[in-house]
């Protein structure tokens, strides 16, 4: 007798091999449950060829187990490029906890995360993200060595946005050499969407070297800010579109670069912090590059936050951070040089590239 037909399955079928098959091609994916504190966490780890998987801890109220399983499969690939990417002996991994962030979790919750984090013996490397903060990482680093993103005065590099907004900025100005031949952003009429902790380090950047600054937000305070700080121009969060500008920098959602959006843009260059800008990576990659405007690859431009809590492993040291950071420059002029002669698309560029560099590991 076959010794499945006997078996009752208490889970409704589950086709997770069938899509690492399909192309996600992940190594592991585990997932942890605790009773007592109410922990449901996925960890997935993506790529571990050029090193550790490492990529931060999301808690969200995913609506249901698929949801938030897509979205830790998702993530913890496109970390895989941008360590890749940003030259960094990384692996791509993320996790994800199922629940409201305000209301669910404990520090017992996190603590039992980190237990989960360490039973994995340093092949995934924690971190904070969206519902997850540094406070949250000093209760996970009581049962695990494997965490980062802890507060300075704890060795860490604290909150990386800084860090993140800086390597947007060499990026853009690398886009910028690529569009008008120099790098220099003075008179250039900038438009950051979303002036959070990211945009706001942006703003002052361009700002300080005597860019045209607009600002759009869904939030008084922070335009409030802006104008007050910078004298930023404020722009109507749906008049985003229809401004005449030089270049566009989504730092607040992801998928703006879409088939409503583009044929609206009115800009020469893109360059943001906002994780996967683009709605759909091949066709709207295609679209920008045949209205001629120049595309930043967010995964790369963005590497900064990646790079700060990377160095903490080594030891943190804020100004190595920067210089780091800083090289996004040199590697956005190589991928904007490389799309162009090859006429593919920056994202295509990039994402060449970055494989390229974890098949050459593997072989090796
Ligand atoms: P944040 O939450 O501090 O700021 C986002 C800002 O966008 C807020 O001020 C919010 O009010 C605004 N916003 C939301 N919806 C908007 C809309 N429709 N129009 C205009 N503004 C809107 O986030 P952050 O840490 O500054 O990150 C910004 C983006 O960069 C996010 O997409 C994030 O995933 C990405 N990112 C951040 C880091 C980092 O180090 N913080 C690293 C890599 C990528």
């Amino acid at each position: 007798m076959e010794v499945t037909s006997v078996v009752k399955s208490v889970v409704p079928q589950s086709n997770l091999f069938e899509v690492l098959e399909s192309g996600m091609e992940h190594e592991q994916v585990v997932y942890c449950y605790d009773k007592e504190t109410g922990l449901k966490a996925i960890i997935a780890i993506h790529n571990t060829v050029l090193g550790p998987s490492l990529g931060g801890t999301r808690m969200w109220m995913y609506e249901n187990e698929s949801l938030a399983l897509n979205d830790v499969l998702r993530l913890s690939r496109g970390m895989t490029y941008k360590a890749s990417i940003s030259g960094l002996n990384l692996g791509g991994g993320k996790a994800v906890i199922i629940g409201d962030a305000k209301r669910d979790k404990t520090d017992a919750m996190m603590r039992k995360f980190g237990e989960f984090v360490n039973s994995l013996n340093g092949r995934y490397i924690t971190a904070e993200d969206v519902g997850t903060s540094t406070a949250d990482m000093v209760s996970v680093s009581q049962k695990t060595k494997h965490v980062t993103g802890l507060p300075e005065l704890q060795g860490g590099g604290g909150d990386p946005s800084p860090v993140t907004a800086y390597g947007v900025y060499m990026g853009m100005k690398a886009s910028a050499k690529d569009m008008w031949g120099s790098d220099s952003l003075s008179g250039k009429r900038i438009l950051v969407q979303g002036c959070g902790n990211v945009g706001q380090n942006l703003v002052k950047y361009v700002t300080e070297e005597g860019a045209k600054v607009f600002v759009s937000d869904i939030h008084e305070d922070h335009l409030k800010k802006m104008v007050a700080d910078y004298k930023a121009e404020v722009v109507d969060k749906d008049a985003v579109y229809d401004l005449e500008m030089d270049i566009y920098a989504p730092c607040a959602l992801g998928a703006t670069l879409n088939d409503i959006t583009i044929p609206k843009l009115k800009c020469a260059v893109v360059a943001g912090a906002a994780n996967n800008q683009l709605h759909d990576e091949g066709k709207h990659g295609m679209m920008l590059l045949d209205k001629g405007i120049v595309y930043a690859p967010d995964f790369l431009i963005n590497a900064g936050g990646l790079i700060n809590v990377y160095s903490e492993l080594q030891g943190y040291n804020r100004e190595k951070a920067l210089e780091a950071t800083r090289h996004i420059y040199n590697v956005t002029s190589e991928i904007l040089k490389k799309a162009k002669t090859e006429k593919i698309s920056t994202v295509n560029a990039a994402k060449q590239i970055a494989e390229q560099r974890i098949r050459d590991k593997k072989n090796q």
